[in-house]
């Protein structure tokens, strides 16, 4: 799964890189951003934890959207710089929960 760049990103064709891992998705206690999501042990109640999918993707609000929340950001940060703090985000939430790209526990 990859997430495009807004249409106006400049001459950056950078995409977001994300790997559908589901580190974020099973992390909302770190945001209060997200708390109308958590079911209550952080994990979104959206979230298949069989299959580590969004079960709402489509429809997925947009506080989960990379790029539609670029424009909440786009006064103070370049869209690449924009991707990097926000892949750095992702790496350290796998990090936490010993989760890899594929989503893998490596506990496991
Ligand atoms: S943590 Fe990052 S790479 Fe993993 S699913 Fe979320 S946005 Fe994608
Ligand atoms: S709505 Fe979907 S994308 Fe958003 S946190 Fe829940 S499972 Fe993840």
């Amino acid at each position: 799964m990859y997430v495009s760049p807004p249409k106006d990103a400049g001459p950056s064709n950078r995409i977001f890189p994300c790997t559908a891992c589901g580190a974020c998705c099973r992390n909302l206690s770190h945001s209060p951003l997200y708390a109308s999501l958590d079911r209550g042990d952080g994990i979104c109640r959206h979230f298949d934890t069989g299959t580590n999918l969004c079960r709402i993707y489509e429809i997925r609000p947009k506080i989960c959207r990379v790029t539609e929340m670029f424009e909440a950001f786009e006064d103070r940060l370049t869209w690449e710089e924009y991707v990097d703090l926000n892949w750095q985000s992702c790496r350290e939430l796998r990090a936490r929960t010993h989760t890899s790209e594929s989503g893998v526990n490596r506990k496991e």
